[in-house]
Parts: C-alpha cells; structure tokens; sequence
C-alpha cells in the first residue's frame, strides 16, 4: 500500500483516495480528472452555440 502526502495539510493517506480524508482536499490525481471533465463539457457546449449560430446567420432574413 503507498501512501500520498496532502499538499494543503501535509497528513499521508492512500493514494487510490480521491480526497484527501483529513480535509477533503481533492488530490492532482482528482484534480486533473475534474479538470478534463469542465474540460470536455466546456468544448461540447462552444459547439452547440457555434450550431445555433450557423442556424440563426441561415435562418435569419438579410436586409438585401
Ligand atoms: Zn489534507
């Protein structure tokens, strides 16, 4: 079993945790996978609006 150092609070605990248990302090590991997942659902909702833009530029009459 090997253990990880918490960097807020410097206790060592397992490091298959996700947060550190002293003080809920997520770990890189965690930190990283969080980030990923903003990440992805970040990319995913820049192109729904970029469809609804290309929708609203099509759909829209012009002054032509
Ligand atoms: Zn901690």
């Amino acid at each position: 079993m090997s253990e990880i150092k918490c960097k807020h609070c410097t206790k060592n605990f397992d490091k298959d945790m996700h947060y550190c248990p002293y003080c809920r302090t997520p770990t890189q590991q965690q930190r990283e996978l969080e980030t990923a997942e903003i990440k992805k659902k970040f990319i995913r909702y820049f192109l729904i609006l970029i469809v609804v833009c290309i929708f609203m530029v099509l759909w829209l009459p012009r002054n032509t």
